[in-house]
């Protein structure tokens, strides 16, 4: 463990195995101890946060009310999803026609932030940007969609291609990365992530703090996820081992992934980053 090279201004926290933990269906969650009252001492300091999850598979103001249910203090407008992310790189890129393989919270997730969605059922020829996000009912015929867009020229997005997650029965695989993998043998092009480690979810997060990306601390459970990200992007990495990674395991990583700082919880984050 190394003491952080400066003090965060602000923070950004993963979900899954960092704030909570879900089980493999996401259909329960359990608050990780310490984490509710770490989030109210930071509101307390004056300190800002958002929490970005890797997950795709609701809205902000839908999975929000969910986390606030077993008591950790998110407002719908401090979380975000790859979704939020990808709605900008959408826009950003003046991509028109999106064809999504995804869940219906997925879809309603991004017209909801205005981006015209197409399913593999409906029309989507001329599309010209393909979504991979979370899918667990993914077909062949969806794979085979994606794919002839993506050869055809389509930009290959995807909410997240980490292959696994923490949850309450240990961890588990990633939908999209999944699904990436096969689109991107057949085609030969590799997807782009909009959720971390991505430099978009990156900076994403520093827009919506307000804050330089070296001033942010970004606070997860993932060396891949969080720690690749923070790392590539110039930030402050704090790895927890509440989740999918243990103090073992995070002390062998490579330099490219190597947290500032390891705490056992999110309960310990004040004080070990010097905001007290
Ligand atoms: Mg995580």
């Amino acid at each position: 463990m190394r003491t952080p090279p400066r003090t965060p201004k602000g923070f950004m926290f993963d979900l899954d195995g960092t704030l909570i933990l879900s089980n493999r269906k996401l259909g329960s969650y359990d608050a990780i101890p310490g984490a509710a009252e770490a989030l109210h001492h930071l509101d307390d300091l004056g300190v800002p946060w958002i929490a970005l999850t890797n997950g795709s598979a609701y809205a902000s103001r839908v999975q929000a009310p969910r986390l606030r249910d077993v008591g950790i203090p998110v407002p719908d407008d401090r979380l975000f999803t790859p979704n939020s992310v990808a709605a900008k790189v959408i826009a950003d890129g003046g991509y028109e026609k999106v064809l999504v393989l995804g869940t219906q919270g997925v879809t309603d997730a991004l017209e909801e932030l205005g981006v015209n969605c197409v399913s593999p059922d409906g029309d989507h020829k001329g599309c010209d940007a393909v979504y991979i996000a979370w899918h667990p009912d993914c077909s062949m015929p969806d794979i085979h969609a994606a794919c002839e867009a993506v050869l055809d020229g389509a930009a290959f997005l995807t909410a997240s291609d980490v292959p696994f997650f923490a949850t309450k029965e240990g961890r588990s695989f990633g939908y999209s990365c999944a699904i990436n993998g096969a689109v991107a043998r057949v085609t030969g092009v590799e997807p782009q992530p909009t959720g971390k480690p991505s430099a978009h979810a990156m900076q994403f997060v520093a827009s919506q703090l307000g804050l330089a990306i070296e001033d942010v601390g970004v606070v997860g459970d993932d060396a891949t996820a969080e720690m690749q990200m923070a790392r590539e992007g110039g930030a402050i990495g704090i790895a927890v081992t509440s989740g999918s990674t243990s103090e073992q395991e995070w002390a062998e990583q490579p330099a490219s992934k190597m947290p500032d700082l390891v705490i056992a919880n999110i309960g310990e984050l004040a004080a070990r980053t010097g905001l007290g």
